[in-house]
C-alpha cells in the first residue's frame, strides 16, 4: 500500500528552479507495508540536471540513419526521409492530441492523461482499433518545436501526465520534442503507451526518462501474431520488453489521490476464440514480471479494419469469453486488475 505523505510542486510556480538544481518535485511517498520512504520527481528531469538527456536524444537520432529502432530492422535511412515498415521518415506525424478521460484511472485522475497520438505503427494490426490513424496515417508531420508546445499545452491544461501513444517507431522524435519542454518548464511523467513490439536497446536509451511503461501484450501463439501482424516474434520481443519496462521503472505505484507516479501498467485485449492466448499471457505477467503487475484486461475488441474479412476474430467477444479471462488472470495470482466484469 502506498501513501504519499507531502507533496511540494514547485516547479509549476517556477520553472527557473529547473535550472537551480534545487528540489523541484518534493513528492515523499512512504511504502506503508516496507516502510521506506522513495522521493519521486519525473525521472526526465534528473538527467536534464545532470546535463545527460541530449545524449539519449543523439543516440537515439543515430538510430534513424539505419533504421533499427523496433524489432522490424529496416535499416533504411530515416535521416535521409526514406521509410521502412512504419512508413514514418525523418518527422513524427501527430494525429490528436487532448485530455483523455477514456484512459486506466491512475492515468486520467481529475484531470485527463494528455495523450499525444502519433500516426502509423510499427505493428499495423490487421484488425486495429485506431485504423484510421496507424493504417490510414491521419494526421500532420510535426516538427520537435511543436511537439514540445503540444506537451506544455496539455500540461497547462492540467493533465498529470503526457501519454505518447504508439511511441516505438518516433522515440528520436519524442526526445528532441521532450528536451525542449523541459527547458520551458514541462514537469509531469511521461507514458509510453506501445503495442508491445519493442526492442530492448531501444528501451534501454529511455532509462531514466519515461516513468510510465503502458505496453499491450497482444498474443502468445508466433501462428496468430504472423497471421494478423506479420510478427511471428511478436512475444518474443514483448516479453523481453515488457521484462526490461519492469526493470526500469518496477510496480505501479499510485499517490494517495489516485494517480500514477511511476511504473508499470500492461494491458491485454481479450479477443475472440482466444487468439490471444490469455491465460498463458497472464502466467507469464504473474511469473515472470509481478504478481503486483496492475493488469488491464480489455473488453472493447470490436472488428475493425480487415478484421471482417477473417472468421476468426470477426465478431465482438461474449460474456463468457470476458469472464474466463478474468479468471485466467486471477487464478494465475494477478490481483491488480483494471477489469470491469
Ligand atoms: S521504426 Fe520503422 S523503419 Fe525503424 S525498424 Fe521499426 S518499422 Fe522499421
Amino acid at each position: 500500500m502506498i501513501k504519499v505523505v507531502h507533496v511540494k510542486d514547485k516547479l509549476r510556480e517556477d520553472k527557473q528552479s529547473l535550472f537551480t538544481g534545487s528540489s523541484l518535485y518534493d513528492i515523499r511517498i512512504e511504502n506503508s507495508l516496507k516502510g521506506k520512504t522513495v522521493m519521486a520527481e519525473p525521472s526526465y528531469l534528473k538527467l536534464y540536471r545532470e546535463g545527460k538527456l541530449q545524449e539519449r536524444v543523439d543516440r537515439a537520432v543515430g538510430l534513424l540513419k539505419s533504421c533499427v529502432l523496433c524489432p522490424r530492422d529496416c535499416r533504411v535511412d530515416r535521416l535521409a526521409g526514406e521509410t521502412g515498415y512504419c512508413r514514418t521518415g525523418r518527422k513524427a506525424i501527430v494525429a490528436s492530441l487532448h485530455a483523455h478521460f477514456g484512459e486506466e484511472a491512475p492515468l486520467v485522475g481529475t484531470d485527463g492523461s494528455g495523450t499525444i497520438f502519433f500516426s502509423s505503427c510499427n505493428l499495423l494490426c490487421t484488425f486495429c482499433q485506431n485504423f484510421d490513424i496507424s493504417h490510414l496515417m491521419e494526421g500532420h508531420e510535426t516538427e520537435p518545436e511543436n511537439l514540445a508546445a503540444m506537451m506544455l499545452s496539455l500540461q497547462r491544461r492540467g493533465c498529470h501526465n503526457i501519454n505518447f501513444v504508439t511511441p516505438t517507431h518516433v522515440v528520436p522524435q519524442i526526445l528532441e520534442g521532450l528536451i525542449l519542454a523541459v527547458e520551458h518548464g514541462l514537469s509531469v511523467p511521461l507514458v509510453y503507451n506501445t503495442g508491445g513490439y519493442d526492442r530492448v536497446d531501444t528501451l534501454k536509451i529511455l532509462d531514466g526518462i519515461f516513468d510510465i511503461y503502458m505496453p499491450d501484450f497482444k498474443f502468445w501463439d508466433e501462428k496468430w501474431a504472423d497471421r494478423f501482424c506479420h510478427a511471428p516474434d511478436y512475444r518474443k520481443q514483448a516479453a523481453s520488453a515488457i521484462k526490461e519496462m519492469q526493470r526500469q521503472v518496477g510496480d505501479l505505484v499510485i499517490d494517495k489521490s489516485g494517480v500514477a507516479v511511476k511504473g508499470l501498467i500492461v494491458r491485454h485485449l481479450v479477443m475472440p476464440n482466444d487468439v490471444a492466448n490469455t491465460g498463458k499471457i497472464m502466467t507469464f505477467l504473474a511469473e515472470k514480471i509481478s504478481k503486483d503487475t496492475y493488469v488491464n484486461v480489455m473488453d472493447q475488441y470490436h472488428p475493425c479494419g480487415k478484421a471482417m474479412g477473417d472468421q476468426n476474430i470477426n465478431r465482438r467477444i461474449t460474456r463468457s469469453e470476458f469472464a474466463v479471462a478474468v479468471h485466467w488472470a486471477k487464478d494465475a495470482g494477478l490481483h491488480r486488475l483494471d477489469a470491469w466484469f
